[in-house]
């Protein structure tokens, strides 16, 4: 138990708060009373309490017997000791405190966002973000999860605002000097950081009735026409979950709350879910498809957490997963019955690709692991918790069938309602439902870092499959002996029947008898398991004969995804992978283009600039087969998938390919969006805005700095402001720099701003000398929880040996840390694109010269 912990002997069973805030001031005061048991004698009381005064604190128990505490702040641990002069005896007690504050201005506890209302007028919203441990920056609390309590919470707030929290107001009355006192309804027992309040002018929606609930869609005045896609989204979901989860939804009512500055991209207050704008309002006619799926699945997401989360809650941080990995998983549930066609399943691939990067790596860290320190709880809102997990709960649900799956979901939901869970009662429930113990094969995959690759070869001479699995890794020699257990699918054909078969990998090896000899064979049918598959070439020149016939996208998504780790961590040469890449030119799906565009993406980074008119060359001869295929008109009858690639695919052929026609086509699309009949479809619009800046200069560099600040929307305004990223002059690149600290950008965006610059070829390296020498304005602006830390991902493309070395040297000289082990994986991952583009150095520039 370490110092940070709380101790038991008192806990909370009820808090009646009243907060009341003075914007202007950007302070606050409050009180309030808590019910607490204590458990044993004690003369002190610790609790959590952070950049809060408490004035004063007292006790008293049933027969009214009175104490009056001294306080004592401890702000490095974020405690609060309240002592008292006697010892207070096992029982129940009210302890009562006044306390007071100042708005936080990092976007985190209760803080102050400010916004320009459609009429120009400026206003400030006051709202509160307290996961993971920012309740006690609010008020003194119990702030640990398993510290479960009624809250009961009155404001005092001016007259004429609107103010929102977790349950429905009761009470609303005149509080004297302009203001009006809102008491609302107590809660259900939660933990502390899922209290929310929100304050300011806010308009709804009308309401909408689902299962015995009422959902509104908030917003700040004028986007209340932004709400309805969200609406719509969220009483679907809403429904769903109802039936899924088999209990009825456990809030009173379901407000969904955009707020202009928000650190995260949603948070799930039971009740009162907070937003970032992008992620909840939207225009549905002007919107791109990833832009509209984005609101679906936050949405989906964080109403999934109403019952995973909020009503049955992880016990300690190291449970975060918990959490996380079911929201994801259930979002993806919802959202794929909701809009079938849409595939989110397969889209799921690139979710899952993205947690394979981080978990192939030396530095990874298991789904679960120890969290001592605040700091490493706010590590892990990572994408191992969130996609990795998201992806061994799709693994499990179809190794042992959707029903006893959802069963096991149902059980555990039931039996830890109003209380705090572990990972291994979700097994138990799970297990109970199926009929089999669960931890065997879940717990390498929850409680290890990294996964397989799961080799297999067509052993002809004794008739059978052979399987063999290692750790994958993309540095080192891969001589681990781990291994998992690991569920593999597959379909073959053998003498024109094809056959599905399943096999459970325990061992490094395994084998499965053959009938005959097979014509083809996919491994991980389906693309739900959670490892790389390497096929012996003859097996693999087999599927390339036809891969569009034999495998289904999501089978193809994940052959040229393996193919590329696997090319990146030295296992096959960089040939064999261009040469795959050529297969594919008349690919058809959207999904299977995603791995496909980003490898060239990350090839562009590796490569010196001399070689690049070839490399676009190659991405054009690639691409060139699907841009016209596709054009720059959308077809009548083509579904929403076709409209994202015919994006994606001109974005890609304009920018990487630096296509000259593609350029020109798409100034005169642009061109020609300007004038007022235009109906551009949203996502070539998206992708011709890309290009421009790609081959603009200062006078495209105003107009899209303009449209930036005088968007409507908050897709339209992210894709001006992202487009900024593109220009190449050296002198755009530094205003676009300056931008990110001048606070004209939130600073919830600027972070990613800095980001995409290096991320950028033609930027990274005025944007890391940018960064060194703003680190400490930008450390003091941006958000704490993650904004350094997202913007920081950017330094895995600073891929040369010069700008390698100058970042571990930065970082060390500097002793920075994010918590948790982030930046060892972005320092792994730079190492690893250095590494790559020494040993294909050479092999590159022979293969560019010679196609
Ligand atoms: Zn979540």
């Amino acid at each position: 138990m370490s110092s940070y912990r709380l101790p038991r002997n008192v806990v909370p069973v009820r808090y009646d708060i009243r907060i009341e805030p003075d914007t202007n001031a950007s302070t606050f005061v409050g009180r309030e009373t808590v019910e607490v048991a204590v458990r044993e004698a004690t003369r002190e009381i610790v609790l959590n309490a952070v950049s809060l005064h408490i004035h004063a604190a007292a006790v008293w128990d049933e027969r009214g017997r009175r104490l009056d505490g001294m306080v004592r702040l401890d702000e490095a641990a974020e405690q609060a000791f309240l002592c008292f002069g006697e010892p207070l005896q096992p029982g129940a007690w009210h302890l009562s405190m006044e306390f007071a504050g100042t708005l936080d201005d990092k976007l985190r506890g209760f803080y102050r966002s400010t916004f320009t209302a459609a009429d120009g007028t400026k206003g400030a919203l006051v709202v509160t973000q307290f996961e993971a441990t920012d309740a006690r920056r609010a008020f003194p609390c119990w702030d640990e999860p398993a510290f479960k309590a009624v809250f009961h919470l009155t404001l005092v707030v001016d007259e004429g605002l609107e103010a929102i929290s977790n349950a429905i107001a009761i009470d609303a009355r005149p509080a004297g000097a302009g203001k009006k006192m809102v008491t609302f309804a107590p809660t259900i027992p939660m933990s502390t950081y899922l209290l929310a309040f929100v304050i300011g002018k806010l308009e709804a929606t009308g309401a909408v009735q689902v299962s015995g609930a009422t959902i509104q869609v908030w917003s700040v005045p004028g986007k209340r026409h932004l709400a309805s896609f969200a609406l719509e989204a969220a009483a679907f979901s809403l429904r769903f979950f109802t039936d899924f989860y088999g209990i009825p939804y456990p809030g009173q009512k379901l407000d969904l709350i955009a707020i202009p500055d928000f650190a995260f991209g949603a948070m799930e207050n039971l009740g009162a879910i907070t937003f970032r704008e992008t992620a909840l309002l939207v225009d549905e006619r002007a919107a791109t498809h990833a832009e509209l799926t984005r609101v679906a699945h936050v949405v989906a997401h964080e109403i999934a957490h109403m019952w995973f989360g909020d009503l049955v809650t992880m016990t300690w941080w190291n449970g975060l997963w918990l959490n996380e990995a079911f929201a994801t998983f259930m979002e993806i549930l919802a959202v794929d019955a909701w809009k079938p066609a849409w595939r989110r399943w397969d889209s799921f691939g690139a979710s899952r690709a993205a947690a394979f990067i981080v978990d192939g790596l030396r530095s990874s860290r298991p789904i679960e692991f120890e969290v001592v320190a605040p700091k490493d709880a706010e590590a892990m809102f990572d994408v191992l918790t969130y996609e990795k997990g998201g992806a061994v709960l799709r693994m499990l649900e179809q190794y042992l069938g959707p029903e006893v799956f959802r069963d096991g979901v149902r059980r555990y939901l039931h039996t830890h309602r109003l209380a705090n869970a572990e990972t291994s009662d979700l097994w138990k429930s799970l297990g109970e439902a199926a009929g089999q113990p669960i931890p065997a094969v879940m717990d390498g995959w929850v409680f290890r870092p990294g996964y397989p690759m799961v080799s297999v070869e067509d052993d002809a001479k004794d008739g059978c499959l052979r399987f063999s699995q290692r750790a994958f890794h993309y540095l080192g020699d891969g001589s681990d002996e781990v291994c998992w257990q690991v569920p593999i699918t597959y379909r073959m054909r053998i003498h024109n029947e094809v056959l599905h078969g399943r096999l459970l990998l325990d061992k490094t090896e395994g084998c499965v008898a053959l009938p005959g000899r097979p014509d083809w064979v996919v491994i991980n049918e389906g693309g739900h398991g959670f490892y790389r598959v390497r096929y012996a070439s003859p097996l693999l020149e087999e599927l390339l004969r036809a891969p569009s016939e034999l495998m289904t996208p999501i089978e193809r998504f994940n052959l040229i995804n393996d193919a590329w780790a696997a090319t990146l961590a030295g296992i096959a040469p960089l040939s064999e992978y261009l040469d795959l890449t050529t297969r594919f030119r008349g690919e058809t799906d959207r999904h299977v283009w995603i791995p496909l565009l980003a490898s060239f993406g990350y090839l562009m980074r590796i490569l010196p600039p001399v070689h690049w008119s070839r490399f676009e060359a190659l991405i054009r001869d690639r691409l060139g087969e699907v841009t016209a295929r596709l054009g720059w008109a959308p077809k009548p009858d083509e579904g929403d998938l076709e409209r994202q690639l015919r994006g994606e695919i001109l974005r890609t052929m304009g920018v990487l390919g630096n296509d000259a026609d593609i350029q020109a086509q798409a100034k005169a699309c642009y061109a020609d969006s300007e004038t007022a009949v235009s109906s551009a479809d949203p996502s070539v619009l998206t992708a011709a805005i890309a290009i421009l800046a790609h081959a603009g200069a200062e006078r495209e560099y105003e107009t899209f700095l303009s449209r930036f600040k005088s968007a409507k929307t908050p897709q339209v305004e992210q894709r001006y402001l992202h487009a900024l990223t593109g220009f190449r002059p050296p002198e755009l690149v530094d205003r676009t720099l300056k931008l990110a600290v001048s606070g004209e950008v939130r600073t919830q965006d600027a972070p990613f701003l800095v980001r995409d610059l290096l991320m950028g070829v033609h930027s990274r390296e005025q944007a890391w000398a940018f960064v060194k020498e703003h680190w400490d304005q930008m450390e003091r602006l941006y958000p704490s929880q993650g904004g350094l830390r997202r913007m920081c991902e950017g330094i895995t493309a600073l891929a040369t040996p010069v700008l390698e070395a100058d970042v571990r040297q930065f970082f060390a000289s500097r002793a920075v840390t994010f918590g948790g082990r982030a930046l060892e994986q972005y320092l792994e991952q730079l190492q690893i694109a250095v590494s790559f583009r020494e040993r294909e150095k050479s092999a590159l520039t022979t293969y560019l010269t010679k196609s």
